[in-house]
């Protein structure tokens, strides 16, 4: 990983530096970047999140970044190539806008799609959210910036995610929750990774003995272990554990107390001076030391905009997984369509990605609803309606609704007002969720924040009732038209998660009745009270200016949602989840679309027979009427092409490339282990049986397995081979036949399982163990090389703290899902 002159210079730099330069260097310096250091020529380092794009050190719309599918659709590929060219892409992206380090990607397992943040984990599988995973670091690391894969380890929810204690036993953890981490260390060479909040086994993941055991001894990492944001929690113990560094900063438990600790030996010096040359080699890595060599692969030409579109809208469209398609609903024919109802919550505002520190602004996003006007063209009507509400909270006001004097694009001034309320510092914005990080209005210190007033006017577009309010911590004025409309003040509940707190306060407001054109001056005061901050945001300011324009009741929009469906020729009905139950910082509680969505789509297919459905969510929902419409397309948080590449595939012009990395549950009595901590701990009671291994071994079969997807063709598993055991690593080569017996090319994702039946250990019934994607034209046969590495025949002796393979006879069955496999083939292993 790195070569020995290097390091000699590393140590070299480090000999410069005194015992209070280097412990400075050890904790943030704000909330995204690192401390400089002129005396070895470091320059200041900046990280962000991730993975759903490069969000940059702002947390708004003012600092844009391309959106890419988030995780579940990167998985849903199967495509480790793709992957690795949206790696590319987001290293471009990093660099455009000065980003180092990327917080990315998450490669926690779908213990449970109960799970908070599934959407932003790859899948259930560890096969493949390690090759994914790996893919998407070899592209970001590739344009000499590093990825940070996270969390480590077993931050698989996110109930109590400060402190749930997970409790994994040896075998479980090595085969499920750390073989991404470690493929994707070992093979893609990660450059950091960041430590968890939570506890395995009874010591909290910061200062686990796993960092130095495994990630760094047996593993051979030579990168940055970070904390999860604020983490850290103590000086000595975190001292003396593998952790490198504490983030964000300036404060934290090494920042005034590591030096004390050193001198007064209770923490190693030796153990500081790996932590500093660590992070120097992280530093080197990414260019920002002088004289350091040059990242790996200069980074590339920055993308166009035309270009960055034409590779999203690709990649979401092969991440779409059409999950049923009866008597060949889809694709369209559009030369026969004359009139089309799109309906549905999310067809006007889709979801491109999931809530929390996932968040990025896309310069723009493609709605279902414009991805399909623009494809259909002139002439086809496209009629629409949201049919149901889904969410409940009062969104960010629209800027649409906002006129200030000049003002083009429609927004708010924000003014920031010091103690005896003179400005500090003012702020033109179009978004209304607000969050700044240390610095507001170009630099004036968060610390000296005492108030801040947003100050707009309302322009009515339609008449009725608008609902305008703020949510956040702290007291709030409201004065609309000059006279106070409410004086409130809003708590944050004492164990509400930092994450929710930022992005979903709580909320208070009022209803005015507005005539049509009616414009109202706004004057939104927030004072901040400290005090009752939580301590993780004590360097932060987030609130909201919220407005929910008036909305007909919910029955009306129904009675229209089932007249236009009565009248189209097709009924595309786009359902989904809100960031109410999809997003970091809490976990689900029921898998049921939220709102009245489920009766929307029966009541749109009682009246047209042709009704195409499309969830938009990140993780599985219950879809109680699936078997009674002809088609349902699953497209996750598919980022900001959404809708042109919803287009592409329903219309036929490309055919839908997705396969489930993770199995929907059919119903809620699924068997499905729970993420919520009993007295302080979960328990990892299923063991290696997470996912699909569950519905397999309970005799339960779930609505769509794992590695399920239609295409626009079908395919003839004819044959399949395996080759003995060879070469250096010892796997085995499966040789799979199969045929496109469809009438279009198409690709298909021939996936290779094993079993062992009468193994002296508790095995899953069968385990992926390898997969490949194949194209063919109609009509032809094709080959498939699958090679099984030797590891996935392995399993975890805990006895011998080892590896090791049963010898004997293997089954390798060959097929296109984790319940649909027609080949069948035996290796045996000496
Ligand atoms: C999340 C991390 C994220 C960090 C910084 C934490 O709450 O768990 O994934 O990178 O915040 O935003």
């Amino acid at each position: 990983m790195t070569n020995t002159a290097e390091e000699t210079v590393l140590k070299q730099r480090l000999a410069a530096l005194t015992l209070e330069q280097k412990v400075r260097l050890l904790t943030g310096a704000d909330w995204w970047s690192l401390y400089p250091e002129p005396a070895v020529g470091l320059r200041r380092v900046v990280l962000s999140d991730g993975p759903a794009g490069v969000r940059g050190e702002l947390w708004d719309e003012r600092d844009q970044s391309a959106n890419i599918p988030s995780a579940t659709a990167l998985a849903a590929t199967w495509d480790e190539a793709r992957i690795e060219a949206v790696g590319s892409l987001l290293a471009a992206e990093a660099r455009r806008k000065g980003v180092d380090v990327l917080l990315a990607p998450t490669v926690n397992l779908h213990r449970t799609p109960y799970g908070g943040r599934h959407f932003e984990c790859f899948s259930e599988d560890p096969l493949l959210t390690g090759r994914i995973g790996a893919a998407y670091v070899r592209g970001v690391q590739s344009g000499g910036v590093a990825a940070t894969v996270k969390h480590f380890v077993a931050n698989d929810a996110e109930t109590d995610r400060f402190t749930a204690d997970n409790q994994v036993a040896e075998r479980v953890l090595r085969e499920l929750y750390l073989a991404p981490f470690e493929v994707i260390v070992r093979e893609a060479g990660a450059w950091a990774v960041m430590a968890a909040y939570n506890a395995v086994n009874g010591t909290t993941m910061t200062e686990h003995p796993m960092l130095r055991e495994v990630l760094k001894g047996e593993w051979g990492f030579d990168g940055v272990v970070m904390t999860d944001w604020f983490a850290g929690r103590s000086t000595e113990a975190a001292g003396n554990a593998a952790l490198d560094l504490m983030m964000p900063g300036p404060n934290s438990p090494w920042r005034t107390a590591l030096a004390g600790a050193v001198a007064a030996g209770r923490v190693s010096a030796d153990a500081v001076d790996d932590k500093v040359v660590r992070l120097l080699r992280l530093a080197g890595r990414v260019g920002a030391l002088d004289g350091s060599e040059p990242p790996a692969v200069a980074p590339g030409p920055v993308a166009s905009a035309a270009t960055i579109a034409a590779e999203l809208r690709a990649t979401a469209a092969a991440g779409f997984v059409l999950a049923r398609n009866d008597a060949g609903a889809l694709p369209l024919k559009a030369a026969k369509l004359r009139r089309v109802a799109v309906i549905g919550p999310n067809a006007a505002v889709a979801r491109t990605l999931g809530g929390g520190s996932a968040t990025v602004f896309p310069p723009y996003t493609v709605s279902p609803l414009a991805g399909l006007r623009a494809a259909l063209g002139e002439g086809v009507r496209v009629d629409y309606t949201p049919g149901v509400r889904a969410g409940t909270r009062v969104p960010p006001a629209a800027p649409e609704l906002l006129r200030l004097p000049g003002d083009e694009v429609g927004g708010v001034e924000v003014r920031f007002l010091d103690g005896v309320g003179a400005v500090l510092g003012t702020e033109r914005r179009t978004g209304c969720a607000f969050q700044w990080f240390a610095r507001v209005a170009d630099g004036v210190p968060v610390a000296q924040v005492a108030a801040v007033e947003v100050v707009t006017r309302l322009v009515a577009r339609d008449a009725g009732q608008y609902k305008i309010g703020c949510s956040g911590a702290g007291r709030f004025r409201l004065t609309l038209d000059g006279k106070p409309a409410f004086d409130q003040r809003i708590e944050i509940p004492p164990d509400m998660d930092p994450a929710v707190a930022g992005t979903l306060p709580p909320q208070h407001a009022t209803q005015v009745l507005l005539e049509q054109g009616a414009e109202v001056p706004v004057n939104l005061r927030y004072e901040l009270h400290w005090e009752n901050r939580p301590a993780a945001a004590a360097t932060a300011i987030s609130f909201q200016f919220n407005v929910a324009p008036p909305q007909p009741p919910e029955a009306a929009e129904l009675d229209r949602a089932v007249a236009l469906a009565r009248a189209a020729d097709v009924a595309v009905v786009v359902v989904g989840t809100t960031e109410e139950v999809e997003s970091e910082g809490f976990d689900r509680t029921s898998l049921a679309l939220p709102g009245r969505q489920d009766d929307l789509v029966r009541m749109v297919a009682a009246v047209n027979p042709r009704t195409v459905v499309v969830v938009n969510s990140g993780a599985p929902v219950l879809l109680p009427w699936a078997a009674e419409v002809p088609a349902i397309l699953l497209s996750w948080f598919p980022g900001q092409e959404f809708g042109n590449a919803l287009a592409d595939v329903l219309l036929g012009a490309v055919e839908p490339g997705g396969r489930l990395p993770t199995t929907w549950p059919r119903d809620p009595a699924a068997p499905l282990p729970s993420p919520q901590p009993v007295a302080g701990r979960v328990s990892y009671e299923e063991g290696v049986h997470i996912g699909h291994r569950r519905f397999l071994r309970d005799g339960v079969t779930p609505l769509f397995w794992f590695g399920h997807g239609l295409g626009y063709t079908t395919w003839e598993y004819r044959a399949a081979t395996a080759e003995p055991p060879s070469g250096r690593d010892g796997g085995v080569l499966v040789r799979v036949r199969m045929r496109n017996t469809g009438s279009r090319p198409g690709g298909e994702v021939a996936q290779v399982y094993l079993s062992r039946p009468g193994s002296a250990v508790d095995r899953p019934v069968r385990w992926l163990a390898g997969f490949a994607r194949i194209t063919a034209e109609p009509g032809t046969e094709t080959g498939a090389d699958i090679v099984l590495p030797a590891r996935a025949f392995a399993h975890w002796d805990t006895d011998a703290a080892s590896w090791a393979v049963e010898p004997g006879s293997y089954q390798i069955h060959v097929g296109r899902c984790a319940g649909d496999l027609p080949l069948m083939t035996q290796i045996a292993l000496p």
